[in-house]
Order: C-alpha cells, then sequence, then structure tokens
C-alpha cells in the first residue's frame, strides 16, 4: 500500500515522530570512513550525496554532490549487532558470607529502538536470525527483548555495490517484508509505504501528500535498473548437495592459501549466529557475571570438543563456514544462510570472494 509522498525537506517530520513516540532513532552516518550506523537526532546528520564504492576487499565512499541520504549500498554493520549483542550479559552469580551462591537472570534491554535506512537485505538476514533465535523450541530472552522494541523503516536499494548479490539469492533489492515503513527515494523526496499497523500509525504523522503516477513510476524503474545492474551472482540458490558431494575438491587447499582465518567474514555477515560463552568474575571472587560473546568458525576455540579441536587448520574452517552457509543451512531453515549483501567480500582483507569460491567448487559462474 503506498501512503504518500515526503519531501526531503520534511524527513525531520519522520525523526520527530519517532522521538515522540519514545524511539532512539538509529540511522547511516559517515565514521571513520564508512557508512555506520549511529545515533541520529537530525536529518542533516545523514550522509547526504555519499557514495561508496565497494570490490574483494576494498571499501571506500565518496562524495557525489547528489541530495540523496541513501544512495550507497550497505556498510559493515547490518541488524545483527541491534538484536544479538557482540557482547553481552545473560546472567549474574554472587557467593554470599555463608559460601552460598546465587544465580539471578540480568534482565534484556528494554531500549525502544527506530532502525533508519534497512535494506532489503538485512531485512532477509533478520528474519534468519528470527528463525534461530525466537522461533526454536525456547526463545532466546535477551533477543525476543531487543527484537520486539524494533521499528523498521526500509529503504529499497538503488545503488548496489559492485559486491552485491542479493538478486540471484533472491532477497533485494525491493524490500518486500518484515518493514515497518518501507521508503523509495527519489531526487525531491520519498515514497512512503507502511507494512505494519505501528508503521501505518507513524505515517499518520507526517502529513503526506498524494504521490503521483509519474513518482510511483520512477520507484519502480529505480528498483528495476538497481536489480539489472547487479552482476556478481552465486551459481545457483542450491547449492548443498554440490558442496557435499565436493568436500575433498582440490579449492579448498587454494582458498585455505589465501584465508587469514581472521573471522572478519563472519563479523559483518548479518546471517552468522555462533557465539561463545565465558565467565567474569570480580577480583574480590564474590560476583561473576556469565558473558555471550560472537564467535566464530575460524577461531581455534569454536571446534574445541573435549580435549581434541576438531578444525585445526584453515582449510577445514573455511570448508565448515562456506558448507554450512550454503548447504547444511538449508536443512535447518530450509534455505541458505546467505542473502546476497556481499560483506564478506569487502571486508576479508585478502579479497575472498564467496561467490568465485563457490562457482569453482560446485561450477557455474559468478558474473552474468
Ligand atoms: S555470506 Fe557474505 S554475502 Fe552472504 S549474507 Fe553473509 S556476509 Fe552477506
Ligand atoms: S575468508 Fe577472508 S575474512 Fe574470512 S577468515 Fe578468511 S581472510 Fe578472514
Amino acid at each position: 500500500m503506498e501512503s504518500g509522498f515526503l519531501p526531503r525537506t520534511r524527513f525531520q517530520t519522520l525523526l520527530d515522530a519517532l522521538h515522540r513516540a519514545g524511539y532512539r532513532c538509529v540511522g547511516p552516518r559517515v565514521r571513520d570512513g564508512a557508512i555506520v550506523y549511529d545515533t541520529l537526532t537530525r536529518a542533516e546528520e545523514l550522509p547526504r550525496g555519499m557514495r561508496d564504492r565497494q570490490a574483494p576487499g576494498r571499501y571506500r565512499l565518496e562524495q557525489t554532490g547528489n541530495p540523496r541520504f541513501f544512495s550507497w549500498a550497505n556498510g559493515p554493520q547490518a541488524l545483527k549487532p541491534f538484536v544479538f549483542a557482540p557482547q553481552e550479559p545473560l546472567w549474574r552469580s554472587e557467593r554470599n558470607a555463608s559460601g552460598e551462591i546465587r544465580f539471578a537472570e540480568i534482565s534484556p534491554p528494554a531500549e525502544r529502538l527506530a532502525i533508519i535506512g534497512v535494506r532489503a537485505c538485512d531485512l532477509a538476514a533478520l528474519r534468519l536470525q528470527d528463525r534461530h533465535f525466537q522461533e526454536g523450541v525456547v526463545a532466546d530472552s535477551h533477543y525476543a527483548a531487543r527484537r520486539r522494541n524494533l521499528i523498521l523503516i526500509a529503504v529499497h536499494c538503488t545503488h548496489p555495490a559492485d559486491t552485491c548479490f542479493c538478486v540471484s539469492t533472491g532477497d533485494g533489492p525491493r524490500a518486500t517484508q518484515d518493514f515497518d515503513l518501507a521508503l523509495s527515494e527519489l531526487d525531491d523526496g520519498y515514497l512512503v509505504q507502511a507494512g505494519s499497523e505501528p508503521g501505518r500509525e507513524l505515517a499518520a504523522q507526517l502529513t503526506l501528500t498524494r504521490a503521483t503516477a509519474a513518482q510511483r513510476e520512477a520507484a519502480a524503474r529505480e528498483i528495476e535498473e538497481s536489480a539489472k545492474s547487479q552482476t556478481r551472482r552465486l551459481p545457483s540458490r542450491q547449492l548443498r548437495d554440490a558442496l557435499f558431494a565436493n568436500l575433498e575438491h582440490p579449492r579448498w587447499n587454494d582458498v585455505a592459501e589465501r584465508c587469514l582465518s581472521c573471522g572478519n567474514c563472519t563479523a559483518v555477515c548479518p546471517t552468522c549466529f555462533c557465539h561463545s560463552e565465558a565467565e567474569e568474575p570480580t577480583l574480590a571472587g564474590d560476583h561473576s557475571r556469565h558473558l555471550r560473546l560472537w564467535d566464530s568458525c575460524f577461531t581455534q576455540g569454536h571446534s574445541y570438543i573435549h580435549g581434541l579441536t576438531i578444525r585445526a587448520d584453515t582449510r577445514t574452517r573455511y570448508r565448515q563456514w562456506l558448507t554450512h552457509k550454503l548447504g547444511s543451512w538449508h536443512d535447518q531453515y530450509g534455505r541458505s544462510g546467505c542473502v546476497g549483501c556481499g560483506r564478506c567480500i569487502a571486508w576479508c582483507p585478502v579479497g575472498i570472494d564467496i561467490t568465485e569460491e563457490a562457482a569453482a567448487i560446485c561450477g557455474g559462474g559468478t558474473h552474468g
């Protein structure tokens, strides 16, 4: 449902409406040479005219001088840190004077957060994180509390980076689900579409004008052109059988020669959910916090089981990453774990490209 048109000069009214409803707004801002999500209080803080140039192992920003706020693809962050925190305490234990130990849950956070500028690939990744953290046998209370308090303002992607391949995974560039509002950015403003009841209530506060047929056509054309401009792709959406039939393929040795086992790819990946747990005791020894920390299948400790590190070398760690992400994820969640955001390609220090590795092992091209 198209709700109407918001001129760019009135973008602040969206932030004001969210602030009035009790949300902290988080949106794209330029920091340390990248577009990252940070607290947003004024529309002028948005990255007006910024464009990202991405390639394997490379991410650069440039100023184009155009008036748009969202003419970039994605930065290193997705929604993952806002729902699955990189480090968070889950419970604490305390020893009293008689030596008795008591455990107490640390309450999940309750902050209401509005995230502005969310891309279709990241909404698809959030759906997968929802499946993992809150739709299993037991919902993770920390994840669920953060997720419940989110309102999501998507922006259809019209400027994909060279590393993007969401068309080939079926996850973009148009946001089709799980948003509260979705914006189409045009030269003079935004088509605003509500996707939920909170989104409709928000849109009602924005005094939108009626969108013209020309504006709707221009928005649809831009998304279509954005999809056509993507050239990178995975060989198929179903690579499970091909990957498991090639567990001894020589390409695993080849990629292991290049891979640093640094784990950057898993940190930036919006769907990776592995974590480790640790105790953080006080020096006095009377309190301890139990922490959950992001982990990676590229670390030594990740495959340590009872006196043995199962994946002791980079070859088996990279193989684990790819065969899980593109293979056994189908068994767990009914689809691949890749949404085509391209982050693991741009933020890999040696420029390893998941689409090239998948094609080399499974057959098929990476550019089309
Ligand atoms: S595997 Fe790479 S391209 Fe796919 S979702 Fe993760 S970071 Fe994005
Ligand atoms: S593929 Fe790249 S980012 Fe991932 S662990 Fe290897 S070197 Fe690091």
